[in-house]
């Protein structure tokens, strides 16, 4: 089996609830989507990156895996597209006692399942109609799957948490949906956290938006929290 990886490095966490921990980033190559955000255009191509044999690819982690890293990403691109290869190599990092995190938009639920046993932390993003993730006939199809992802990791007790990505475009009416739909699906008590990520550097939302969107998701769950990309603020990939 071969696995098509964009770029593998060492950095600090910038993103969700566990931000500022000493990570390596496995960032697999593809993704066919469009959010107009997206800050990894580069490896969307799917025949970007390098091509690996799996053991080729186990070995470039291992020798890229520094001390005391405390969890080691699979990212992209979408790690979904490749999500064969991508489970026999988060299969080798579990092996070695380190924890797994997967960040995928969970736009296919039997793929997230074939890899699901294989992650210790989950990373379940849902898009907004304004991402433009997809266009406005298979939105749904794309919600359908994202509960389906949410409903199968916290099943499985694993650590969960919800990431949605705003913007100027936002629109309260369907967000305040998606997050109804959310909490018909699971309870408060099953995910880890709830993090609103504002757009950096296009179509920021303002500061009223952004706390018109906390006050929606406060009702569902207290915890909820608004925060940007932090990575960018120290310059990090
Ligand atoms: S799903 Fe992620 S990688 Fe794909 S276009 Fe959207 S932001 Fe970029």
């Amino acid at each position: 089996m071969k696995v098509r990886l964009f770029e593998i490095f060492t950095s600090i966490e910038g993103e969700g609830i566990l931000y500022g921990t000493k990570t390596l980033f496995v960032r697999l190559a593809g993704c066919p989507f469009s959010c107009f955000y997206c800050d990894t255009i580069e490896s969307l191509p799917l025949d970007s990156g390098t091509e690996y044999e799996i053991q080729e690819a186990c070995k470039l982690i291992n020798s890229n895996l520094k001390k005391q890293t405390y969890k080691v990403n699979f990212t992209g691109g979408d790690p979904l597209i490749q999500h064969e290869a991508v489970a026999k190599l988060a299969e080798y990092v579990q092996n070695k006692k380190i924890l797994t995190y997967l960040e995928s938009s969970c736009f296919d639920s039997n793929r997230f399942n074939h890899v699901l046993p294989f992650f210790d932390i989950i990373k379940i993003e849902f898009k907004t109609k304004d991402s433009k993730f997809v266009d406005s006939k298979h939105y749904q199809t794309l919600i359908e799957n994202a509960i389906e992802c949410l409903r199968s990791a916290v099943s499985t007790k694993k650590t969960t948490y919800i990431k949605i990505v705003v913007s100027s475009k936002t629109d309260v009416k369907d967000f305040s949906n998606l997050i109804r739909n959310i909490f018909d699906s699971i309870t408060k008590e099953q995910i880890d956290g709830f993090i609103i990520q504002p757009t950096y550097g296009i179509k920021e939302p303002s500061l009223e938006l952004l706390l018109d969107l906390y006050d929606i998701v406060y009702p569902y769950y207290v915890d909820v929290k608004v925060v940007p990309q932090l990575h960018k603020f120290i310059g990090a990939p």
